[in-house]
């Protein structure tokens, strides 16, 4: 921006012909001197393997991350903020009954809906988050309004919704989430005491296999996440879930969680998680990566391993985070069969995955 202020400055101050040329040539150079921008996406991990899934549900869940890429990615190509360019990426998502978050959110035990959504910019560390809403179309939206317009950081249940109206943003009723196969999900996990993450069998005590392939043989969702890095060099992470199904008692997982869940540092990495929130938690995921890049010099992609391929994985979590740095280099890291995912960046072709 500040170049593109100088150029015309010295345009309009000379006014002639050969230095019209001139600044246009500056122009040139320094637009392009300018960050390369990068963008990635996840849309949960999990149980998400290739034998179970049909053409017709591959393809529209390639299609579903494809938009969300092409419209977070037009943002910032044509110089938009990483904030605009993850808003509308994970808003597509939400919208989506694709994906456990807005629109496809999994049940809690008490057959309700309580959406959890964080955001945070690299950018001065402001972070804004969301807890338990019930109400709210756009979970996104409400924890960027929680980050812009609030002196807080992390709003939850009915303050949170009294916020979401005082502030415009668009109202739902229970009906709008609801979801007959989600419904069947939850009915067959009641008895069981077991929180199951939306797409994947990881219940303690009963077998994951048994839980993905025989009872929920449709379940084929997940929370959404995405970090962009812009032109102006600026790193944003976002997160949105409808949790876990058969969450109870106000359960709050990792993806509200400022940290655990969503981070973002310009200095170090913007990471948004997936997985068991109780295990991200514990280990502070999202930061543990940030701050691994920062004290012992490791580059993200180490990091990014170390956290989910050795601490995750040995404490018996399971789940992914995608991340990158002020560079715009792209992690995608996971220790679960499959992963939602997706990334566009400057002179690549934007490319969608599901398994591994
Ligand atoms: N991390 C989310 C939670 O624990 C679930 C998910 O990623 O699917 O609430």
């Amino acid at each position: 921006m500040l170049s593109r202020i100088y150029c015309f400055l010295f345009f309009f101050i000379t006014g002639n012909t050969m230095n019209s040329l001139f600044a246009q040539v500056t122009f040139q150079l320094m637009d392009t001197t300018t960050h390369n921008y990068a963008l990635v996406i996840h849309g949960g991990a999990g149980t998400i393997l290739k034998s179970n899934m049909t053409p017709e549900l591959e393809k529209a869940y390639k299609n579903k991350l494809q938009e969300a890429l092409n419209a977070g990615e037009k943002i910032l190509k044509s110089g938009g903020s990483s904030l605009d360019a993850v808003r509308a990426s994970i808003k597509i998502m939400e919208d989506s009954p694709l994906f456990n978050a807005g629109k496809g959110a999994v049940y809690t035990h008490r057959e309700t809906h309580e959406l959890d959504a964080s955001i945070m910019m690299g950018d001065g560390l402001k972070a804004g988050a969301v807890g338990g809403v019930t109400n709210v179309k756009n979970p996104i939206e409400l924890a960027i309004s929680v980050m812009e317009k609030s002196q807080h950081v992390f709003l939850i249940g009915r303050g949170a919704e009294e916020f979401a109206k005082e502030n415009g943003l668009e109202m739902v009723g229970p009906s709008y989430f609801a979801d007959s196969i989600r419904l069947q999900q939850l009915r067959k996990l009641k008895g069981t005491e077991q929180m199951m993450l939306d797409h994947d069998g990881e219940t303690g005590s009963i077998d994951s296999s048994e839980i993905e392939f025989n009872l929920f043989p449709d379940s084929k969702y997940g929370t959404v996440g995405a970090v962009a890095l812009d032109k102006m060099g600026n790193i944003v992470a976002g997160t949105s879930t409808g949790g876990m199904t058969n969450k109870k008692y106000g359960r709050i997982g990792d993806s509200p969680i400022i940290g655990a869940g969503t981070y973002a540092d310009n200095n170090t990495c913007g990471i948004s998680a997936t997985g068991h929130g109780e295990y991200f938690i514990r280990l502070s995921v999202a930061k543990d990566i940030a701050a691994m890049m920062e004290y012992s010099d490791k580059s993200l992609e180490q990091a990014a391993q170390i956290v989910i391929q050795d601490k995750l994985t040995r404490l018996g979590g399971s789940g992914g985070v995608i991340g990158l740095d002020a560079n715009g280099n792209i992690i995608m890291e996971f220790n679960t069969p499959g992963m939602y995912r997706g990334y566009a960046k400057r002179g690549e072709k934007s490319k969608v995955m599901l398994y591994k």
